[in-house]
């Protein structure tokens, strides 16, 4: 009997929550729980595991609040360069990196992954996805006048890059099949063409039946030098250790000794789910069969 449906999502890892204002916590929380029962409504339905976490980082980029879609942050130049993933526990996946008009950067991961031969693409061209029945932006779309202020802040050296609302969702459907996705802006202030280890799979994004879905936000770069996600599923796959001494042992070994910070959701396809950070505050939330709870 599989112990889902599950969702687990998360809207960013960073310094302190007490840090924002008391009416930007209520908007994350309104956020977090509007994709939680977007996602939570098609597991419901009976759909798979991957239509609910698109589902779910569908609503969060769509809200201008978090560092995904609409909202994410901005390059050094002012522009929106969106990375994001997808990975299916039978071992599918499609990632695109630097998009640039998808409205849902999501949703073109997903096509990459079931309509084309490749895993990565960088920044599709919309002949692509006009053929895949994606709808476009012009690059203003995603730029919001906070993004642009967090910016400039940033450049000038009076702010450190807070780096709460890079997105993701972790989901166990009734099948008992697992997947995640997981989409951002990237750090704030980063160089045209970095790419971060969310659109590349096993470092911010890996889902495996033998092991977890898992979910990554934080300082990309030692994310991909950890190949952190990756790292916690083999430790379970090969050491058969739990969820949580997988992730510790994961996290003290490749973000500790970097003196990187980040948080990570994930949960296995026999219903173990775990929200864990070693940044000071965590985004994040679930849905268990129509309850929803969120932490901010
Ligand atoms: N991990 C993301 C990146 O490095 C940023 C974040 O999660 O805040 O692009």
């Amino acid at each position: 009997m599989p112990a889902g449906p599950l969702l687990l999502i998360h809207g960013g890892a960073g310094p302190r929550s007490s840090e924002l204002m008391l009416d930007a916590f209520e908007n994350y929380q309104d956020g977090l729980t509007q994709a939680l029962e977007a996602g939570g409504a098609v597991l419901q339905e009976g759909q798979s595991a991957l239509d609910a976490v698109c589902r779910a980082v569908m609503a969060l980029e769509d809200n201008p609040l978090f560092n995904a879609g609409r909202g994410a942050s901005l390059t050094e130049d002012g522009t929106a360069e969106m990375d994001a993933a997808v990975m299916t526990g039978d071992g599918r996946a499609g990632a695109v990196a630097a998009s640039r008009h998808v409205r849902n950067p999501v949703l073109a991961a997903r096509a990459v992954m079931e309509h084309t031969q490749h895993v990565l693409l960088i920044d599709p061209a919309t002949e692509l996805t006009d053929q895949w029945g994606l709808p476009t932006d012009s690059t203003d779309y995603f730029v919001t006048e906070h993004r642009q202020r967090q910016l400039k802040e940033v450049l000038a050296q009076r702010e450190n890059a807070p780096r709460y609302g890079t997105v993701g969702a972790v989901a166990l459907d009734k099948h008992g099949n697992v997947a995640c996705a997981t989409s951002t802006g990237g750090m704030v202030g980063q160089k045209l063409g970095r790419v971060g280890d969310t659109a590349l799979i096993g470092a911010g994004s890996f889902a495996s039946q033998d092991s977890a879905a898992i979910s990554s936000t934080g300082e990309g770069e030692a994310f991909i030098q950890g190949v952190v996600a990756h790292d916690i599923a083999a430790r379970i796959r090969y050491s058969s250790v739990d969820l949580q001494n997988a992730l510790e042992a994961t996290y003290g070994r490749e973000l500790d000794q970097r003196s990187a910070t980040g948080g990570t959701i994930a949960l296995t396809p026999d219903g173990r789910a775990l929200i864990a950070h070693n940044s000071k505050a965590m985004f994040a939330g679930y849905w268990d069969d129509g309850l929803v709870q969120t932490f901010v």
